[in-house]
């Protein structure tokens, strides 16, 4: 293996508290070792140690690779129109998801897959060097398994949504089609994928058939984690908990038991204000969440219909100016929390041991991320440890 030494550091965020200053454990005049794909050596630089090359950060501020844990990129399709429907305030009858399903269904697997590298390479020239992505546009046996395929091609983080809503050819028997994604459709998907998914919520599925498709997943090996309270109050959140989900995504319409639940377990709440930009609706509380003690992700939701931005940083600057996160906290939520979202330990932090997931920003603090929101302020990422921006 090659080491390599990343010199000449203004300010790195390890999120590791015991490494440096605060819950970011941040360094000044810092430098980082990577070997292979690993990070070996994190300290100030004036201590570094020898290392085969080289590459001087010029004084700038690095923070580990972002972790973007709910995006749903198996999809064909745009919905401009919808969008600009919706912004121009003028009414628009086309089917929402359903329009997302017909385009998705008539592509062929290789459109599918190139549709879906072009945003990783989008997410990737943006710092992000972890996505976790969904089913839930084919809504059949045989679609939704192709999407998990092709998804599982590119990630470790797959998710079975075949619940993302009710397929349209069950649109007068729900409940078979709860069967169906219990059944079959989860035989067929489960190998592709690690998680377990449900859109909880009216109009799509309810607490009694969120349960089932959580439980049967969970049966089938899967890990739960759920679309919960996002556009009304409901059962969602404490369901997830209740059934162990490594995440309750959304999290917008919260009552205290809510929030009291997601305190008190090892739930994370992922938000994901893209979702609420995009539709001009109400912002979820980071701030309550936080201050109850729960542990915040921030993710971009990234999808065709309701919040298609595969930025990070956007969603950062987002948390910081309307959901009442520091942007201290704002970084760790897309980097440390993202990587307990999908319980991970090896990503979202710059520690010894930890994956070389690096990303430079042109900016000398992650502050900067919310400080110019809007410009593009990543300068080079690395992803195990190799260059890839
Ligand atoms: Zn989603």
């Amino acid at each position: 293996m090659t080491t390599t030494l990343v010199t000449n550091i203004g300010s790195l965020v390890t999120n590791d508290p015991a490494l440096g200053e605060g819950p970011l454990g941040l360094v000044e005049d810092a430098a980082v070792v990577m070997d292979g794909d690993r990070v070996t050596w994190v300290g100030p630089a004036a201590k570094a140690p020898a290392a085969d090359a080289a590459y001087d950060a010029g004084g700038r501020a690095l923070i580990p690779g972002f972790v973007d844990s709910h995006s749903h990129l198996v999809f064909a399709g745009d919905r401009t129109q919808e969008f600009n429907a919706r912004m121009s305030g003028r009414s628009y009858t086309a089917g929402g998801i359903r329009t997302t399903v017909a385009a998705t269904r008539s592509a062929t697997d290789a459109q599918l897959e190139a549709n879906l590298v072009r945003h990783l390479h989008e997410a990737r020239r943006q710092g992000t060097t972890t996505f976790e992505t969904k089913s839930g546009y084919g809504l059949t046996v045989e679609d939704e398994a192709r999407a998990l395929r092709i998804a599982a091609a590119h990630t470790d983080e797959v998710t079975y949504l075949g619940a993302h809503i009710v397929s349209p050819d069950y649109a007068e028997d729900p409940a078979a089609y709860v069967d169906l994604v219990t059944g079959e459709m989860l035989t067929a998907c489960a190998p592709y994928a690690r998680w377990v998914d449900v859109f909880c919520e009216k109009g799509a599925f309810d607490g009694d058939q969120a349960r089932a498709i959580l439980t049967a997943g969970k049966a089938a090996g899967l890990i739960p984690r759920i679309h919960a309270n996002q556009l009304s109050f409901g059962p969602g959140v404490q369901l997830g908990v209740e059934l162990g989900a490594a995440s309750a995504d959304h999290c917008t319409h919260l009552t205290d038991a809510d929030v009291d639940a997601l305190a008190n377990s090892e739930t994370v709440a992922t938000l994901l204000p893209g979702a609420e930009f995009s539709t001009r609706a109400q912002w979820p509380d980071a701030r309550r969440l936080l201050d109850a003690g729960a542990t915040v992700a921030l993710s971009t939701d990234c999808n065709p219909g309701s919040s298609y931005t595969s930025s990070m940083p956007f969603c950062i600057a987002l948390a910081v100016r309307d959901m009442g996160m520091t942007p201290d906290e704002a970084l760790w939520s897309a980097t440390a929390g993202g990587a307990r979202a999908l319980r991970r330990t090896d990503i979202g932090a710059l520690t010894p041991g930890a994956r070389a997931d690096l990303v430079l920003l042109d900016a000398p603090s992650h502050v900067h991320l919310a400080y110019r929101p809007g410009v593009p302020l990543v300068h080079a990422v690395w992803q195990r440890g190799e260059r890839v921006v």
